[in-house]
């Protein structure tokens, strides 16, 4: 079948996700859960405030930010336009929409630098794969107004930091690209050497030497690693102060114990990086001969001349941006365990169209007192609300009747022996607590 009519087919079909668009289930759901709750802890403690930008941006933004010739730009970007024929596009990456945002609210006036977070969805028209979809999300990180190391490094730290608290072992692979000035001169080495191997370059690359020279160095294809081998090297071309700086953060990740490997093919693919680009690889790859591109958890460096790009003042940053599919696969397949749930200690049941009605606030507060309770306030029939609270292996179920709800009273019932005792309903969390605290001893 043609390609285009098998598109269509699938287009026209109401209950078919577009290509490369993944629903996220409730199982799934306890895992982004975790993770979220667990990058908010970590962040808020090192002072960075959580933002949300747009996730619909004008094109402009990112063809001004990323360049022309990276290829989320040239290839990747769902942009349309819009019923009033503005060109807009769902946003690829974040650090544009933030600059953007630290420009137009003029958080150069707040104390710098400002840090920043953001977790959500992102598009790029990739080639639908493993570890590559049209919509993924990210958790990304920016310090804004640092040109220090420490920026660079803390962003670094913070990054193995919740690796590591999400039970994953990484390693830094990190590399510097120098100022725009010592990268132009160097590129310039670089396409001499390659001009003389053109012939032996893979296609993608023969058109990168003329448009993106850089990203021959990340090129995967067989053909492409011979060449590589002794290919001129960014480190060795760096003007003085950026050297400086590269050393300087090295020596912050040594004192704090992060683990990294220089890497001199770590380019980063979009325009506006310079000095540090680093990426987070698992330590151990999943797979023998997997390749890095696909399996990088995240990635990120310093942009410097970015938001002067977009109209600010000469504002220095440093950022980061995980992939949170790809680092919670890796998650799952490290850590299986890691989102063991807690179960229910108490079931609540009722009998009767009354006690049904009362049942929300009776739940509510077992809820507030702290006690784990289940219960399914569609199900009619006290056998079948039994049934359930013995399939969830409650140590307890309390029943609510008719009659106890004239006395003032409630039913527990032990779940083991089936022996029921009616107590003063005011005081059921209390009871509740003295028999769970006998059941855990
Ligand atoms: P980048 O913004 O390209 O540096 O990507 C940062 C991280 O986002 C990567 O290391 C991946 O973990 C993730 N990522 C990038 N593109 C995709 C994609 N198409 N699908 C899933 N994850 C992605």
């Amino acid at each position: 079948m043609p390609e285009s009519s098998e598109k269509s087919k699938k287009a026209k079909n109401a209950v078919a996700r577009p290509r490369g668009f993944y629903d996220i289930l409730p199982e799934e759901n306890e895992y982004w859960r975790k993770f979220h709750g667990l990058a908010e802890e970590i962040l808020l403690a090192y002072g960075f405030a959580e933002m949300a930008t747009p996730i619909l941006e004008y094109t402009s933004l990112f063809k001004r930010t990323l360049g022309e010739t990276s290829d989320v730009v040239s290839k990747e970007m769902f942009s349309f336009t819009d019923r009033s024929r503005d060109s807009v596009t769902l946003r690829p990456e974040f650090t544009a929409g933030i600059a953007r945002a630290y420009i137009e609210h003029g958080m150069f006036n707040r104390p710098q630098p400002v840090k920043l977070w953001s977790f959500g969805p992102l598009f790029r028209y990739d080639r639908p794969q493993a570890g590559r979809q049209r919509q993924f999300h990210q958790l990304d990180l920016e310090i804004i107004g640092s040109s220090q190391p420490a920026a660079d490094a803390e962003i670094i730290f913070l990054a193995a930091l919740i690796c590591g608290r999400a039970g994953l072992e990484v390693s830094v692979q990190i590399n510097s690209l120098g100022s725009p000035e010592s990268r132009r001169e160097y590129l310039k080495i670089l396409k001499e050497y390659y001009r003389a191997k053109k012939r032996f370059l893979c296609d993608d690359c023969k058109e990168r030497l003329g448009r993106n020279p850089l990203r021959l160095l990340d090129c995967k294809q067989p053909a492409c690693q011979e060449p590589k081998k002794d290919s001129p090297q960014l480190v060795d071309n760096l003007d003085e102060e950026s050297k400086q700086h590269f050393v300087k953060v090295l020596e912050y990740l040594d004192e704090s114990e992060v683990p990294y490997v220089l890497n001199p093919y770590i380019v980063r693919g979009l325009d506006y990086y310079n000095r540090t680009a680093f990426e987070i690889w698992p330590a151990v790859p999943s797979s023998a001969g997997e390749e890095a591109a696909q399996i990088a958890l995240g990635g990120g460096g310093r942009y410097d001349g970015l938001i002067e790009t977009l109209g600010g003042r000469p504002t220095p940053a440093a950022g980061l941006a995980f992939g949170v599919e790809r680092l919670l696969t890796e998650v799952k397949r490290a850590r299986p365990d890691w989102v063991a749930k807690e179960k229910p200690k108490v079931f609540l049941a009722r009998l009767g169209e009354e006690a049904a009605k009362r049942s929300f606030l009776l739940f509510e507060k077992l809820r507030a007192s702290g006690i784990k309770t289940a219960a399914n306030f569609a199900k009619e029939g006290l056998k079948a609300q039994l049934e359930l609270a013995d399939k969830l292996g409650v140590a307890f179920t309390v029943i609510l009747g008719q009659k106890e709800l004239l006395d003032g009273t409630i039913i527990i019932r032990d779940m083991e022996n089936g022996m029921q005792e009616v107590v003063d309903s005011a005081k059921i969390d209390e009871e509740l607590k003295k028999r769970l605290a006998k059941k855990i001893d």
